[in-house]
C-alpha cells in the first residue's frame, strides 16, 4: 500500500473514528482508519454501549440553548467554545447518523431516552451486545465506508506521531509484527480514552486501579493520549470518569454489570465509609459518586444505607432496576430490622451508623441537606429518610466506562498545545478529548453524543 495517497489517518473505529471516516470521505478526502483490534467484531466501547443519544441526561433534539445552558451547570470546566459546538450539532449528528442509516427507537417515557439506537443495548443484567445499538451502528458505518471506497484497517495499532516542522503528517503503526509508517495531510486520534490503562489510572484517578471494575470494553489504553502529548498536546480534566456504582460483587459476578447500577439508590440514601460516616455528596449522582469512590484509598470498603421506602421507589427506578435484579443476580443485599443490627451485619460501629442516618433524616425533614458533613444537594435527586424497616446495606464499586479527561482540543477538534494554540494537523475525536465533561461534580454529558459530534467537526475542519 502506497501511504501517501491518503488524505487523513483516523486512528480507532469506534463511532468516533467511524463517523469521522464516513464524513471525511463524503467531503471528497480520502481517510484511511487504523484499528488496533483483529477481529471482524474487535472489542470497543461503542460495542458495549447502550445506545443512548442525550446530553447531559436530557433529549438530545432540546435545542442549543437548552443544551448550552445543561453543559455550563453541570461541567464547571468546559471550555466555552466546545461547549457551543456539542450544543450547537448535537441534533445535526442525530441526523448525520440517521442519514447514514442508523435506527433509533424511544427506550421510555423519559426524554433522555427518546432517541436511542435500535435494537436498544440494555435487555436485562449483565452484558449483550451482538446485533444490538452499538454492534448494529459499527457494522453500518463500516459497511458505508467500504461503499465510499476507503478502508479500515485492522490489526493496526498506533503508538507514534510523525511530526515535521511542528505539524503532524502521519502515525507509526505496528501491523502484525512490522512498524509501518503512514502518512497523510493531517490525523484524527478516536482510540476511546485511557480508562483501561492502570498506569494512567494510577496517576489521574484512583489509588487502587486494580481495585474499580472495568466497565468497558477494555480497548482504551491511552494510545492516542500518549502519542498527542509526544506531538506537544495539552492535556485537561484528567481526573474525572464517566461510570456508575456497581455492586462490589460485579468484580465476579458477569450479570452484575454493566447494569444493573446502584446510582437511584444511592441519590435517595447515604454511602458510608466503614467507620459508619458518609464521605460524599451523594445528591450529585452516581457519576459523581462512582468518582469519590474510586478515589478513596480502599475503593472497596463502602456500603449504600437505605430503607424499605427506597427498596421499593428509587430502588426499582431505572430499565434494569437494582430492585429486584441485584439480589435476584446474585449480588450482596444485607437486611436487618434495626439499623444497629444491619451495622453488626457488614462490620461497621453501630453507634456511628445510627448517628449518621439519624443526622440525615433530621436534615431531610427541616430540609437542611446543604448543612450536612459533607453537604448534601439535590441536583441528580432527592434525599428520603431513612425510616423504614427492614434496613438494607449493598457492598459497592465504581465502575469506570470512559475517562471524561484526556487530550485538549478547541470547538474545530482540533488538539491544542498548552499555549492553546493548535498542533498543525492533529485533531482528536470522542472518549480520548478533553474540556468538555468533568470538573468539579463529574458533569456527564454523553458519550455518545460528545463523539458523533467532535468526530463530524474534526472531518469537516481536516476535509476542508
Ligand atoms: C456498557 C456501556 C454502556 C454505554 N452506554 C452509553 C449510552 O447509553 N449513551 C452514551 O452516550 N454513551 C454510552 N456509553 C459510552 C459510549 O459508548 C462511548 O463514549 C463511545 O462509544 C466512545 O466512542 P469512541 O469512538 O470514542 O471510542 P471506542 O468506541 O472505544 O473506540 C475506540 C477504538 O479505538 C481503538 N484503538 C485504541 N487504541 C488504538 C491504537 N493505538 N491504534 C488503533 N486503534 C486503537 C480501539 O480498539 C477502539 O476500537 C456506554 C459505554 C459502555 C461501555
Amino acid at each position: 500500500m502506497n501511504s501517501s495517497e491518503f488524505d487523513l489517518i483516523i486512528v480507532g473505529g469506534g463511532i468516533a473514528g467511524l463517523t469521522a471516516a464516513n464524513r471525511a470521505a463524503q467531503l471528497g478526502a480520502k481517510p484511511l482508519l487504523l484499528e488496533k483490534g483483529t477481529d471482524e467484531h474487535y472489542l470497543c466501547n461503542t460495542r458495549y454501549t447502550g445506545g443512548t443519544l442525550h446530553v447531559c441526561m436530557a433529549d438530545i433534539m432540546a435545542g442549543e440553548a437548552a443544551h448550552l445552558a445543561a453543559i455550563e451547570k453541570l461541567c464547571d470546566n468546559a471550555r466555552p467554545d466546545l461547549a457551543r459546538a456539542m450544543a450547537g450539532n448535537a441534533e445535526r449528528a442525530v441526523r448525520w447518523l440517521q442519514a447514514e442509516g442508523c435506527k433509533f427507537i424511544k427506550a421510555s417515557a423519559s426524554p433522555h431516552h427518546r432517541w436511542v439506537l435500535a435494537p436498544p443495548g440494555r435487555k436485562g443484567p449483565g452484558l449483550d451486545w451482538e446485533g444490538r445499538a452499538g454492534d448494529v451502528l459499527l457494522r453500518r458505518l463500516g459497511a458505508n465506508l467500504e461503499e465510499r471506497g476507503c478502508r479500515l484497517m485492522r490489526g493496526a495499532r498506533v503508538l507514534n506521531p510523525i511530526m515535521e516542522e511542528g505539524r503532524c503528517v502521519g502515525v507509526v503503526a505496528k501491523v502484525g509484527s512490522e512498524t509501518t509508517e503512514f502518512r497523510a495531510k493531517a490525523v484524527i486520534l478516536a482510540d476511546g480514552g485511557f480508562q483501561a490503562a492502570p498506569d494512567l489510572l494510577r496517576e489521574h484517578i484512583t489509588p487502587r486501579p486494580e481495585k474499580v471494575h472495568q466497565r468497558n470494553a477494555g480497548s482504551g489504553t491511552g494510545d492516542g493520549l500518549r502519542f498527542a502529548m509526544e506531538a506537544g498536546a495539552a492535556t485537561v480534566g484528567m481526573d474525572k470518569f464517566y461510570g456508575h456504582l456497581l455492586s462490589l460483587d460485579a468484580l465476579s459476578n458477569e450479570r452484575l454489570w454493566p447494569y444493573p447500577y446502584l446510582d437511584a439508590v444511592v441519590t435517595a440514601g447515604v454511602l458510608v465509609n466503614p467507620e459508619g460516616h458518609r464521605f460524599t455528596d451523594e445528591g450529585r449522582g452516581g457519576v459523581h459518586v462512582a468518582n469519590s469512590v474510586a478515589g478513596l484509598e480502599d475503593p472497596h470498603a463502602s456500603h449504600v444505607v437505605f430503607d424499605q421506602t427506597i427498596w421499593e421507589g428509587a430502588g426499582r427506578h431505572g430499565l434494569i432496576p437494582c430492585n429486584p435484579h441485584i439480589p435476584k443476580e446474585g449480588g450482596t443485599l444485607h437486611e436487618a430490622q434495626s439499623l444497629g443490627e444491619l451495622a453488626g451485619l457488614i462490620g461497621m460501629p453501630a453507634a456511628n451508623l445510627e448517628e449518621t442516618v439519624a443526622r440525615f433524616n433530621a436534615a431531610v425533614d427541616a430540609e437542611t441537606i446543604g448543612e450536612l458533613t459533607p453537604p448534601r444537594c439535590t441536583v441528580k435527586g432527592e434525599p428520603v429518610a431513612i425510616r423504614t424497616a427492614p434496613f438494607y446495606a449493598m457492598p459497592v464499586c465504581a465502575g469506570i466506562t470512559y475517562t471524561m479527561g484526556g487530550i485538549a482540543i478547541d470547538g474545530n477538534a482540533r488538539v491544542l498545545q498548552t499555549d492553546d494554540t493548535p498542533i498543525e494537523g492533529l485533531y482528536a475525536a470522542g472518549t480520548t478529548t478533553g474540556g468538555l465533561e468533568g470538573g468539579s461534580g463529574a458533569g456527564y454529558v454523553g458519550g455518545l453524543s460528545k463523539s458523533t459530534v467532535t468526530a463530524l467537526l474534526a472531518a469537516e475542519h481536516a476535509a476542508g
